[in-house]
C-alpha cells in the first residue's frame, strides 16, 4: 500500500488511466483463460452433459461433468510423470492455464494497489454513458442506469470539480449523482458531440457551396429540356429518320452541361445537321432558355453568349471542311 501525504492531480489521472488499462488487459485474458480451462477438461477426458429441460421446457446449456479442480487433480500425475523431452498434453494444458492465471494475478495485484491509493485519497471520478441522452455519473451504480449500461470512464477528468468537469466535457452531469448541480450543468450535450455536429454542418455547407458554384441555376436545381420531334425528310429525299412524333428530353444541371449542349447545337446549326437537333431536345424555346441561363450565370448577355457559340461553331465547321 502506497501512502502519500499529497498527490498531484496529474498523478491521480495517471493512476485512474492505469487502472482503466489494467481492466482492459484483464478483460482480454478472459477468453484465453476459458480456452485453457477447456483444454484441461478435454485432457481429463471430461464430457459435457445436458441437464433435463426445466418445467417450462427450457434446455440449459451443456456443462462439464467434473469441476476444473477435479480435472486438474486428475491430469497432474500424468503431467508430472511425462518425460521432459516429449510432448505431454496434460503438462501443456496445465502450464498454459497456470501462465494465464499468473498473468491475471499480476494485473489484479497492480490494480488493487492502485485502488488502495484511491480509497485513501478518494478523488472524484466521472463516468459517461454513451447513449441518445448520455450523462456523466459519479460511479457505475447510478439508479438511473440499467445493469447492462456501458460506462465510459473519463479518466482525464479525475479529481476535477463538477464545474471543471462541465467545462472540460460538457453540461451533462446526472442530476441524481450530482443533486446540487444547477440545471444548466445537466441539460446540455458533450462538447465533442456539438463540435462533431458543427463540423458536419460546415462540411455540408461547403459541399452545397461547391455544388452551387458549378450549378447552372442559382438554387442548384435540375432542368429537363423537352422537345417534340416530328418526322422529317432529309434533304428532300424520302428517307425518314423519325416516324411520327416523339418527345426527347435532356437534363441539364451544371453550367458545363449547358455550355456543352449549346456548343453541340451550334455545331449542328453551323453544319446544317437537323438530326443533331432532334437528339438534343432542341427547340427555339429551349435554346433561348439555356442561352439566358448561361448569360445570367456568367454575368453576360444572351446575345453575347449565342454569338460567341455560333462564331466558334462556324470556325470549327470551316476548319473541318463543311
Ligand atoms: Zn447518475
Amino acid at each position: 500500500v502506497t501512502t502519500t501525504a499529497t498527490l498531484t492531480r496529474q498523478r491521480k489521472v495517471e493512476i485512474d488511466t492505469r487502472i482503466a488499462e489494467l481492466q482492459h488487459e484483464l478483460w482480454r485474458t478472459e477468453y484465453p483463460l476459458a480456452n485453457a480451462a477447456e483444454s484441461i477438461h478435454l485432457a481429463a477426458e471430461d464430457k459435457k452433459v445436458t441437464a433435463e429441460p426445466d418445467e417450462w421446457g427450457r434446455k440449459p446449456a451443456p456443462k462439464w461433468a467434473k469441476t476444473l479442480a477435479e480435472c486438474i487433480a486428475l491430469i497432474t500425475p500424468a503431467a508430472e510423470s511425462a518425460s521432459p523431452d516429449e510432448y505431454s498434453r496434460e503438462r501443456y494444458a496445465l502450464a498454459k492455464y497456470a501462465e494465464i492465471v499468473a498473468q491475471r494475478n499480476k494485473l489484479t495485484d497492480e490494480m488493487h494497489a492502485l485502488d488502495e491509493v484511491w480509497r485513501e485519497h478518494r478523488w472524484s471520478r466521472f463516468y459517461y454513458v454513451q447513449n441518445q441522452n448520455g450523462h456523466i455519473h459519479e460511479d457505475m451504480y447510478c439508479s438511473t442506469c440499467y445493469a447492462t449500461t456501458e460506462y465510459q470512464w473519463l479518466t482525464d477528468l479525475s479529481d476535477q470539480t463538477e464545474a471543471e468537469a462541465v467545462a472540460s466535457f460538457g453540461e451533462v452531469l446526472c442530476s441524481v449523482c450530482y443533486p446540487s448541480a444547477p440545471t444548466e450543468w445537466t441539460d446540455g450535450e458533450p462538447h465533442a458531440k456539438k463540435a462533431a455536429r458543427d463540423e458536419a454542418a460546415k462540411r455540408k455547407a461547403e459541399r452545397t457551396a461547391k455544388k452551387l458554384e458549378k450549378a447552372l441555376l442559382p438554387d442548384g436545381s435540375d432542368t429537363v429540356l423537352t422537345a417534340t420531334v416530328y418526322g422529317r425528310h432529309w434533304d428532300g429525299s424520302v428517307r425518314q429518320f423519325v416516324e411520327g412524333e416523339y418527345v426527347v428530353t435532356k437534363k441539364i444541371t451544371t453550367l458545363a452541361q449547358a455550355r456543352t449542349w449549346l456548343r453541340e447545337i451550334s455545331d449542328a446549326r453551323a453544319t446544317g445537321s437537323d438530326w443533331t437537333f432532334e437528339r438534343e431536345a432542341w427547340s427555339p424555346e429551349n435554346e433561348a432558355w439555356v442561352v439566358a441561363a448561361i448569360a445570367a450565370k456568367i454575368d453576360s448577355t444572351p446575345e453575347a453568349v449565342l454569338t460567341e457559340a455560333m462564331d466558334k461553331a462556324a470556325k470549327k465547321a470551316k476548319k473541318d471542311g463543311y
